[in-house]
């Protein structure tokens, strides 16, 4: 009987909780607006206002000149209607759903019921499972969906073509396994998909199960990691069990750094649990049979921080991209989620494609979803452009910053950046070419400048070095000489750091300096995680230290000089090249090429075929 009370008190505990937060989620929902009352006022005393829709304190403006806008009533304005009717203005009352007694009974138990449903629902599977189904902690979590729930496609993915064409071939492998591999195709077990939240890793991968119509297992790395030891690893177990008796089939595990991380790093210790995850999840894999036909997916944020084990060959060592979209991929995207709602002809989503740099597929897929609302809201039948925009601002200034949204001034100095690389790669003799540059927010970097290696990296010459160096001071450079010292970026900390390193190591390992020799002043394969533990071991006197630190200064002195000569001799073509990139955000080698030709620039070839 004491249990009995004790549960019913628990539940009352719980439920009023969450009846008080429910609540107050409820009125917190009213407000959030820019309001400008005043200029609506006065708006309406010359007489500029041909109709008004008011919905509890938010307003509709209609001007005669057909212009639109919100406003929002800061507190009872009794006297607003009369000045309303006087003007002759249409004045429409949108009647709040949920007004009559029995309704907000209704709502206010709400949270109540939903309680006792669940109360109900769970004592059941208790009893079924005998007490088992509540504490079966080991069992998998992944979600299965048969093969027919999923109807996603390509076509519902937009925005990120490159990433599409990369998986393409896995959708031929596992509709006929057999087929692909008596033509000798080779598949790879792990895919690894990296790029920020919200680009549509999920949806590419479940879009690719679509495709093939096979059952696709979903799990986050974080469902792994348990607090008992041992249960994040039978999971593991468990889930290839249940996914082979399935295959061919996918599975996805969103957030794989959770479990992911590098062993033995061992900040703060204890980390038994997720190695042992880690572990369990290494032997499944190495145990596929090639014939399996089990393709493993994973996402992640943080390539950087993931075991290297896991890229071993025979295991993730397919990297796939899936960076945020370009303005081309954000009106993709938007057209795509447009078409699930009704929306009116003013709406022109490369305007609004222009204006949202930084927007993940999510953030997009976010505004016409908030756009719809707003419109629903005011018992429009079409979204239009004004609903866009404030859908827009909304989004804007509600996320500070989870993901990158760039000013027009980040854009620009980017622009410069990127650019700054590109030019001093192009000129310093023994450079590999650069073959792509963004400015699309990636990871925790600005821009990118992606350079291709001509051939593969055994070793590499003094001279090709230094280029390399003079190449990343680049960025930093070309912000300087534009906009001076003091308005200089903190975005080449990664630069300055690379550089650092790579003179350090020339000066240390490699012995490229004159005054010091060829001999080595540094261990070979320290760690840097380790690298606080240089002092003890140091092998050399202070006055070599001393030398080392002038020699490096000096070797970085003298690439930094290259850079900046370099750069000032061009600055003709370091404006052209930020135009082009504020313009099309990411340009290719072609265009590049005719840049630093000082030729017309090219139209890049991922907007030329498409309408
Ligand atoms: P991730 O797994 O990369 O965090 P998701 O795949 O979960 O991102 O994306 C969340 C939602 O955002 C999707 O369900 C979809 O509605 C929208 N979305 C994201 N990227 C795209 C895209 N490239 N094309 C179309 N919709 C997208
Ligand atoms: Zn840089």
């Amino acid at each position: 009987m004491n249990d009995m009370v004790k549960n019913l008190i628990f539940w009352l505990v719980i439920a009023i909780a969450s009846m008080s937060i429910f609540q107050s989620y409820h009125y917190s929902k009213i407000k959030n607006n820019q309001i400008d009352y005043s200029s609506f006022i006065s708006d309406i005393k010359h007489n500029k206002i041909n109709e008004v829709k008011i919905n509890k304190k938010n307003i509709y403006v209609i001007k005669k000149d057909n212009n639109r806008y919100y406003t929002h009533i800061p507190m009872q304005d009794h006297k607003l209607l009369n000045n309303l009717l006087k003007k002759n203005i249409k004045v429409t009352g949108l009647v709040s759903k949920h007004k009559g007694i029995f309704t907000s009974i209704i709502i206010s138990w709400f949270p109540m019921f939903v309680l006792v449903f669940f109360w109900f629902f769970f004592m059941r599977k208790i009893q079924i499972n005998g007490g088992k189904g509540a504490l079966s902690f080991g069992n998998s979590k992944a979600k299965e969906f048969s093969t027919n729930s999923i109807k996603i496609t390509f076509n519902d993915v937009a925005g990120c073509d490159e990433a599409k064409e990369e998986v393409r071939e896995l959708v031929d492998y596992l509709r006929e396994p057999k087929r692909f591999q008596k033509l000798g195709g080779k598949i790879p077990k792990g895919i690894l998909m990296i790029g920020p939240p919200g680009t549509g890793k999920t949806l590419l991968a479940r879009a690719i199960a679509g495709e093939a119509k096979v059952p696709f297992f979903s799990i986050s790395g974080s469902d792994f990691v348990e607090m008992f030891v041992g249960i994040g690893a039978s999971r593991v177990r468990d889930m290839f069990a249940q996914s082979r008796k399935s295959a061919p089939c996918i599975i996805f595990i969103d957030e794989i750094d959770a479990v992911g991380r590098k062993r033995g790093s061992g900040l703060g210790g204890g980390h038994d649990e997720r190695e042992q995850t880690l572990n369990q999840m290494l032997v499944e894999m190495d145990g596929f049979e090639e014939n399996e036909s089990i393709i493993l997916i994973a996402a992640t944020n943080r390539p950087d921080v993931l075991d290297p084990a896991l890229l071993r060959p025979g295991r993730f060592d397919r990297q796939v991209f899936v960076g945020l979209p370009d303005i081309r991929g954000r009106k993709d995207i938007l057209d795509l989620h447009m078409n699930k709602v009704p929306i009116s002809k003013d709406v022109d989503s490369s305007i609004l494609a222009r204006s949202t740099p930084g927007f993940s597929g999510a953030d997009l897929s976010n505004l016409v979803n908030e756009a719809a609302l707003i419109a629903a809201k005011f018992n429009f039948n079409v979204i239009s452009m004004l609903e866009f925009e404030k859908a827009k601002d909304k989004i804007l200034m509600g996320s500070e910053r989870k993901s990158m949204i760039m000013s027009n001034f980040q854009k620009e100095s980017t622009a410069y950046h990127e650019a700054g690389h590109v030019i001093v790669g192009r000129i310093v003799p023994n450079h590999d070419p650069a073959h792509k540059v963004t400015i699309i927010p990636r990871g925790r970097a600005l821009g990118v400048t992606f350079f291709l290696p001509k051939e593969d990296i055994l070793s590499i010459s003094k001279n090709k070095l230094e280029s390399q160096i003079s190449t990343l001071y680049g960025g930093r450079l070309a912000e300087e000489i534009i906009y001076g010292k003091e308005k200089v970026s903190t975005g080449s900390y990664n630069d300055i750091k690379v550089a650092t390193e790579l003179a350090r190591n020339m000066i240390t390992k490699w012995g490229f300096s004159d005054k010091l020799g060829p001999l080595l002043y540094a261990d070979s394969d320290e760690e840097d995680f380790l690298s606080h533990n240089f002092s003890k071991n140091k092998k050399f006197s202070d006055n070599t230290a001393k030398i080392i630190d002038e020699e490096v200064k000096l070797l970085i002195q003298k690439n930094y000089n290259r850079a900046r000569k370099i750069l000032n001799d061009n600055l003709d073509i370091l404006h052209s090249m930020k135009d082009a990139l504020i313009k099309y955000e990411t340009i290719d080698s072609k265009q590049i090429d005719d840049l630093m030709n000082r030729k017309e620039v090219r139209i890049p070839i991922n907007r030329r075929e498409k309408k």
